[in-house]
């Protein structure tokens, strides 16, 4: 059932600061084990509408280019991508959608579970099944990548995947218990607010890293590669360096966020956090 398991079963998997703070990791196990599921916010065809992406602009460019910028909140603009801020709002808000929006600000349901979650087929650290579940399409994508990073030596592993809200409960309650609540809240997500709730987020780690989650894996050549080429697969960094004013996180450079091959390359290609792309894109959202 669960890929290759490997090395041990810490559930230390929310984020770097876990492993330093000496968290009561079996008060953490007890209260996960048999509940931790995977989910994503995504239906598998949210992200394919690149057909209409680029007629506009070729036929038009310098006009379009002024409006985007003066008319960015023009509920008809369409950019590269093809979607419209009437489509994108009707995507970031809703939970199921591939773009689902998911931070402080907005959160998930409580009863939302992702209805497609599979079991990952990559190699994974964790034993708890739940945690190595995605959404369908993200799933795949990971397993591309990895696959892809693996031709070129670079071997990586999933860590952390989807968790359910149950999960998210009592993850943070320990945190909350171990480190307060403002430490905990600055590495951990309260309940609805984490997208690993979306089921298209995943942790991804290495050997040289000691499979954990940490800072310097961004420099890891495992890191680099990742932060070269994850968008090839419709993944970003979620929380990236000197943006943790605008994520609400400290950076993470192993935490990677399913967002389809095109909406991620775009983010990716502006240098923006998926909040000031949205906003970038006209979008009046809170940050
Ligand atoms: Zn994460």
């Amino acid at each position: 059932m669960v890929a290759k398991t490997y090395k041990n079963n810490k559930l230390d998997f929310e984020s770097k600061e876990i492993s330093k703070m000496h968290i009561n990791k079996s008060l953490v196990i007890a209260g996960l084990i048999g509940t931790v599921l995977f989910l994503g916010a995504c239906d598998e065809t949210g992200n394919n509408t690149e057909k209409l992406s680029n007629e506009p602009v070729e036929s038009n460019e310098e006009e379009l280019n002024s409006e985007v910028t003066e008319e960015s909140s023009e509920s008809d603009q369409i950019s590269n991508d093809g979607f419209t801020v009437e489509d994108l709002k009707s995507s970031i808000f809703n939970s199921s959608d591939i773009l689902s929006l998911v931070n402080k600000n907005y959160s998930l349901e409580d009863d939302y579970v992702p209805d497609d979650l599979v079991t990952l087929d990559v190699p994974t650290v964790l034993e708890n099944p739940e945690i190595n579940q995605l959404r369908k399409e993200a799933a795949k994508a990971l397993k591309e990548m990895i696959n892809s990073a693996e031709e070129e030596n670079i071997i990586l592993y999933a860590r952390s995947g989807y968790r359910s809200y149950q999960t998210q409960v009592q993850l943070f309650n320990n945190y909350v218990a171990n480190n307060g609540e403002e430490a905990a809240n600055k590495f951990s997500a309260r309940p609805g607010e984490s997208e690993h709730q979306t089921g298209l987020s995943i942790d991804v780690t290495s050997e040289s890293v000691d499979y954990q989650l940490t800072e310097s894996f961004g420099e890891t050549a495992e890191g680099i590669w990742i932060q070269e080429q994850a968008h090839n697969f419709g993944f970003i960094i979620r929380y990236p360096k000197g943006k943790e004013e605008i994520t609400g996180y400290q950076y993470e450079p192993w935490h990677l966020r399913y967002l389809g091959d095109e909406m991620a390359t775009d983010v990716f290609e502006r240098g923006l956090t998926y909040e000031e792309f949205l906003v970038e894109r006209g979008i009046d959202i809170e940050i």
